[in-house]
């Protein structure tokens, strides 16, 4: 048999990366399979103003880069690649990557969600150029402006509100004529004069030179098309959590997050989870990183054991 590592880490976000300082920081075994999103999301935002200790912000991608430096400083093998299969039924667990086996005594899931797009013409072209999936992450380089949030349920209603603080109007484009959210979530919308709502429309089109200038939407019911001129979208028609490879095997919730057994475990002993992919709630890098500190912490003492 090859290596056995003391503790795979699926995904290279700020938990997968926190999680790898500290375990190979504590002489473990580590190899980080980056997955198919390297660096994880912080990596699609421009300026992270939010990460403590950077009073200008830092960029996304340096950040991300500088924590992979930190965790290879350590000794942690990081690898360029993305877990195709991962059999968790027996020890030692086995995690491949095409048809290449890594086995370990421990695994962290830090795949992370992926934000849902519409996948509308522009949408790659604009993302991180006006398009957001996170108001709390971009909302304040918004400021003074008029934004649209794109989607009727929880999120999109949080996510407008807050705005409005920044912003100089935010209309909400949904495609239906009523709003999934709660009904708190609603009227708080409702009654804020900033916010207005474009029902049963769908998005055509996002257009712009260098960067989102407006978006094509189409009504639902009469198919007439026009033009939404905006400074900036914001992406809140909810997250897919990544994990495919696992979950035959790892009890997820009925939303497809991981089912935490405690504050890092999964229904198998020796698996461990941190950050979006089960924390569906606060989806910051700052809590995602501390969730792969708090795992690296519990696959040390499993390993004692
Ligand atoms: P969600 O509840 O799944 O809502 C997604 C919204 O996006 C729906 O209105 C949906 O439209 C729309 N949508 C989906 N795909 C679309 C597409 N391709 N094009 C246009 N619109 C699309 O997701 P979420 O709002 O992120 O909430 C996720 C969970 O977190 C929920 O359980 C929610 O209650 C919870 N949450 C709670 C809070 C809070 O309590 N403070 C805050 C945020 C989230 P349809 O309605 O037509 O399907």
């Amino acid at each position: 048999m090859n290596t056995i590592y003391d503790t795979i880490i699926l995904g290279s976000g700020p938990a997968g990366l926190t999680a790898a300082i500290y375990t190979a920081r504590a002489f473990l075994k580590t190899l980080v399979i980056k997955g198919n999103q390297p660096g994880g999301q912080l990596t699609t935002t421009t300026i992270v103003e939010n990460w403590p200790g950077y009073e200008n912000g830092i960029d996304g991608n340096e950040l991300m880069l500088n924590m992979e430096k930190q965790a290879k400083r350590f000794g942690a093998e990081i690898l360029s690649s993305t877990a195709a299969q991962a059999v968790l039924t027996k020890q030692p667990f086995t995690i491949y990557c095409g048809e290449k086996p890594y086995h370990s005594k421990t695994v962290i899931i830090a795949t992370g969600e992926s934000s849902r797009v519409t996948g509308a013409p522009g949408e790659k072209e604009f993302w991180a150029k006006g398009i957001s999936a996170c108001a709390t992450c971009d909302g304040f380089f918004f400021r003074g402006k008029n934004v649209v949030v794109i989607g009727g349920g929880d999120s999109a209603m949080e996510e407008a509100n807050f705005l409005t603080r920044f912003c100089n109007s935010v209309t909400i484009i949904h495609r239906r004529d009523i709003f999934r959210a709660s009904k708190i979530m609603v009227d708080r919308v409702m009654k804020n004069p900033k916010i207005k709502v474009l029902w049963n429309k769908s998005i055509e089109h996002f257009n712009g030179s260098t960067k989102l200038e407006s978006i094509t939407v189409k009504d639902t019911k009469t198919n007439k098309t026009e033009a939404v001129v905006t400074d900036g979208a914001f992406l809140a028609i909810g997250h897919i959590p990544n994990t495919a490879i696992i979950k035959d095997q790892i009890e997820l919730l009925p939303n497809g997050y991981i089912k935490a057994q405690g504050a890092t475990t999964t229904n198998i002993p020796g698996v461990f989870f941190a950050g979006d992919v089960e924390d569906y709630r606060y989806r910051q890098a700052v809590t995602a990183a501390a969730a792969g500190c708090k795992a690296a912490m519990d696959v040390q003492k499993f390993l004692e054991n």
